[in-house]
């Protein structure tokens, strides 16, 4: 796909992954809605893009509500008239063990890790339908291929991402020519890490030995799906830091 001109909702684009994607999209000529919930940070990643030249508006959404999605999926329509790219990045990760009964952290995991992937692709996908071409993007984890104790709910949304994922791909890439893509990065140093509560876990996380990817080493590896030829659907792209085993 040339990315020149196309249009792109990058859920989660406050920080780390989602803003690191955003900005390198709009160094290709994307013109980005960047959707959180924090404003404020969204503004401030706007006026980056906008000062090396870059197009996009700020669209504040919660995903895990669908009539928030719908109206942010409405203005960038209404902006610029189409979408060609949807990076469904925004989520949450709570470690702690399951008998420690975080049940509020369930929760959010569950509601934006899941219900936040499935909102803006059912928001998305109708356009993408009718226009017969486009690109999804879901942002899964190594713990969606993998197991790691302290991260069992994270671990069953993450294994959700990236069954939906690949049956989306299954489904759609061959009737609708709209490609599908799961990322699974390992380790990368964004805000993700400061959200857990749990002393244990704080503690091993904070004593991690091994240098992690950055967030632009994300946005590199999405850049590469996205910028592969039409007939080249990059189905999974599992990128992990050299010393994470
Ligand atoms: P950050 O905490 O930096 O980014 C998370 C983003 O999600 C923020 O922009 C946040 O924005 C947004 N978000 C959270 N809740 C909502 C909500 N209800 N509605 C809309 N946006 C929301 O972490 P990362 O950049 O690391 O995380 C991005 C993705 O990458 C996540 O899906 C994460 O699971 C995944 N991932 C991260 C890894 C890591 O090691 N960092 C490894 C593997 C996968 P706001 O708070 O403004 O709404």
């Amino acid at each position: 796909m040339n990315l020149k001109e196309k249009i792109a909702l990058v859920t989660g684009a406050s920080s780390g992954i989602g803003e690191a994607v955003a900005k390198a999209l709009a160094g290709k000529g994307v013109k980005v809605g960047l959707a959180a919930r924090r404003t404020d940070k969204l503004e401030g990643v706007l006026a980056e893009i906008q000062a090396e030249g870059g197009e996009g508006i700020i669209i504040t959404m919660d995903v895990t509500d669908r009539n928030s999605v719908t109206k942010g999926v409405d203005l960038l329509l209404e902006t610029y008239g189409k979408i060609d790219i949807l990076i469904n990045n925004a989520g949450v990760m709570y470690l702690s063990d399951i008998d420690a009964l975080k049940l509020d952290e369930w929760e959010k995991m569950v509601d934006i890790n899941i219900k936040g992937i499935l909102n803006p692709t059912g928001a998305v996908l109708p356009h993408l339908i009718a226009q017969k071409s486009g690109h999804i993007i879901n942002t899964s984890s190594i713990a969606g291929r993998k197991l790691f104790q302290g991260l069992g709910v994270y671990c069953a949304t993450k294994h959700a991402v990236a069954a939906f994922s690949d049956i989306m791909r299954m489904e759609i890439a061959p009737k609708h020519h709209i490609r599908v893509t799961s990322i699974q990065p390992g380790a990368v140093a964004t805000e993700l890490q400061q959200h857990t509560t749990d002393p244990k876990y704080k503690e091993a996380m904070a004593n991690s030995t091994y240098p992690p990817l950055l967030p632009e080493d994300i946005a590199s590896s999405m850049l590469y799906a996205l910028e592969a030829p039409d007939h080249v659907d990059v189905s999974e792209i599992f990128i992990l830091p050299s010393e994470q085993a």
